[in-house]
C-alpha cells in the first residue's frame, strides 16, 4: 500500500506558510502554531493617543493589551518585536516585497526562480504610487534632491483596496496588505491540518532521526509524528527548540536595528499614507519614511498629535552578534552598528531640517527591531542542500534563522523563495 508521507511544519509566518503550502499534497502537512488568529488593532489612535499623558503607557511589553499578537522582548539595550499567531510577524509587517539575496548568492544559492515564481504568484506591486499624498512626493522629491536615490517600495498589496490609513504594521483593517494567512488558508483548503494554541518545546532524536515533536497546548502535553519536521517558529522561536532538542545554535543574532528621527511639523499628515513608501539604500542601512507606533505610544519626547509628528526610520543590517540563553535574549549594538547609526542619525538629521523640522527640535526614538536570524547561518557547504550536515537527516529549517548574514532589509521575500527552494529539494528526495 502507498501510504502518504508525512510532514509536521513548526510556524505559521514567512517561512512555515510557504512550506505548508508547497507540501500539501505531496505530503500530509500539520501545521503547529504557538498562537491564534489575528487580530488588528481596532482602537482608534487618535483617542488612545490622548491617554499617553497619564503615564499609562509605560512598557513596551504593554503593546500586546492592545495588539494581542505583538510580542515584545527586551534585550540589554533594544525591544526586539515579532508576531505569535496565524500569519507570524507578516502580520505586522509594512508589506515590503524587497529581494536581497546577495549574501545567499555569494554562497553559490542561486534563488532565481523562485523569485520568478513569487513575483507570479503574489500580489507584489508599486502601483501605490498612484495614491501618494502630496507630502510623500515632496519628501520623495527631497530624498532625490539630497543623492539618496530613493525607490518606490514593492509592496505585497492589493494598491486599490488600500486607504491609505498607515496602519499597516498593526493590522491592514481593509485587507488591502497580503500576509502569508493567505498560504495557510491555501494548504488547508488542500487538506493540512492546522493545529493553533500549540507551542512545540523541543524534538526527539534518535540515530539520526527526528522520532517525535512535542508540544504544549494549554495544559496538555502533545507529541507529533511524521516523516519530515520542518522549523519555521523564526529567527527567535527556532533556536530555542534546537537548543531544548540538544542542537546547539551560534551565538550570531541579528536584528535590523530601526532607530526613527522624528520632529513636529503641523499638519503634515505624514500618517495618511502607507508605512515605508519609499526606500533609501545606503551602504549597510536603508532610510525610509516610517511612523513608530511603539515610539508613538511609549516616548515621551514623541507626545504630539500623530498627523503633526515627521519621521525617518534607520534598519541597520548589525554585527552578528548575539545569542539566546533560555528566556533571554542578548543583544547589544557593536560599536562598530553605533558608528553607522550615528552616521544614518546625521543624514536623518539633515532631511528633517530641509524638511522644515529645525534639530533643537528633532529626537529619537526607541531603538527596536523585527528581523530576527541568522543563529543557524547557512554556508557554502549547504549551498545545495540547504541542509546542515549536523541536523538529522528529517529535520529543516526554513525560516530567518537560516539566513547567512543580516540584510537590514526587509527579508519576507528572501525566506520566502529560500523556503520554495528547501520543499523542492524536500519533494525530491
Ligand atoms: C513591525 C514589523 C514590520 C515588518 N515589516 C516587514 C516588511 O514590510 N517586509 C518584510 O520583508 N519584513 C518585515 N518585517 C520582518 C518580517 O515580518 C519577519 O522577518 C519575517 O516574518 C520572519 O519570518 P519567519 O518565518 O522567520 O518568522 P515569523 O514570521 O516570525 O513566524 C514564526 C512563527 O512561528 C510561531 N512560533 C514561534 N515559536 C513557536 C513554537 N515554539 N511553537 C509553535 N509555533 C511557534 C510564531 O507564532 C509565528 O507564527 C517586519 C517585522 C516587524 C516586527
Amino acid at each position: 500500500m502507498n501510504k502518504q508521507k508525512t510532514v509536521v511544519v513548526v510556524g505559521t509566518g514567512a517561512g512555515g506558510a510557504m512550506m505548508a503550502k508547497e507540501l500539501q499534497g505531496d505530503f500530509q502537512v500539520t501545521i503547529l502554531e504557538a498562537g491564534e488568529s489575528f487580530k488588528p488593532f481596532s482602537y482608534p489612535v487618535n483617542r488612545l493617543s490622548a491617554w499617553r499623558r497619564t503615564g499609562l503607557f509605560f512598557d513596551e511589553r504593554m503593546i500586546s493589551l492592545l495588539l494581542p499578537n505583538m510580542v515584545i522582548a527586551k534585550t540589554e539595550d533594544m525591544v526586539l518585536v515579532r508576531g505569535k499567531g496565524i500569519g507570524g510577524t507578516t502580520t505586522l509587517a509594512t508589506g515590503n516585497a524587497v529581494r536581497c539575496d546577495d549574501a545567499l548568492r555569494q554562497l553559490g544559492i542561486d534563488l532565481d526562480p523562485e523569485f520568478e515564481a513569487l513575483y507570479q504568484e503574489l500580489p507584489i506591486t508599486t502601483e501605490h504610487q498612484k495614491k501618494w499624498t502630496d507630502t510623500t512626493r515632496k519628501m520623495y522629491a527631497l530624498f532625490e534632491e539630497m543623492g539618496l536615490n530613493p525607490i518606490v517600495t514593492p509592496k505585497f498589496l492589493d494598491a486599490e483596496k488600500c486607504v491609505g490609513c498607515g496602519h499597516c504594521a498593526i493590522g491592514c483593517p481593509v485587507g488591502a496588505k497580503w500576509d502569508t494567512r493567505k498560504l495557510i488558508d491555501q494548504a488547508v483548503a488542500a487538506g493540512a491540518r492546522l493545529v493553533t494554541g500549540c507551542t512545540v518545546t523541543d524534538l526527539r532524536i534518535h540515530n539520526g532521526k527526528v522520532t517525535s515533536v512535542h508540544a504544549k497546548r494549554g495544559r496538555t502535553r502533545l507529541a507529533f509524528y511524521a516523516d519530515v519536521i520542518v522549523l519555521a517558529a523564526g529567527g527567535l522561536g527556532t533556536p530555542v527548540i534546537l537548543e531544548n532538542s540538544g542542537i546547539p545554535c551560534q551565538k550570531t543574532l541579528f536584528v535590523d536595528p530601526v532607530l526613527c528621527v522624528a520632529g513636529p511639523l503641523p499638519g503634515i499628515r505624514q500618517d495618511r499614507q502607507l508605512l515605508m513608501p519609499f526606500i533609501s539604500q545606503q551602504d549597510g542601512y536603508i532610510l525610509s519614511p516610517y511612523i513608530d507606533y511603539l515610539s508613538f505610544f511609549f516616548d515621551k519626547r514623541w507626545r504630539y498629535p500623530m498627523k503633526d509628528l515627521a519621521s525617518i526610520m534607520i534598519k541597520l543590517a548589525d554585527d552578528e552578534k548575539g545569542s539566546i540563553d533560555g528566556p533571554r535574549i542578548h543583544k547589544t549594538m557593536s560599536q562598530n552598528d553605533q558608528a553607522r547609526m550615528q552616521k544614518a542619525v546625521a543624514r536623518c538629521r539633515e532631511i528633517l531640517e530641509r524638511m522644515g523640522v529645525p534639530e533643537n527640535r528633532q529626537f529619537l526614538g526607541i531603538l527596536n527591531a523585527g528581523h530576527p536570524g541568522g543563529m543557524l547561518p547557512l554556508t557554502a557547504a549547504e549551498k545545495n542542500t540547504l541542509h546542515h550536515d549536523f541536523l538529522p537527516s528529517n529535520l529543516y529549517v526554513a525560516d530567518a534563522t537560516i539566513l547567512p548574514k543580516a540584510m537590514g532589509n526587509p527579508p519576507i521575500l528572501t525566506i520566502m523563495a529560500l523556503a520554495k527552494r528547501i520543499a523542492s529539494l524536500i519533494l525530491a528526495k
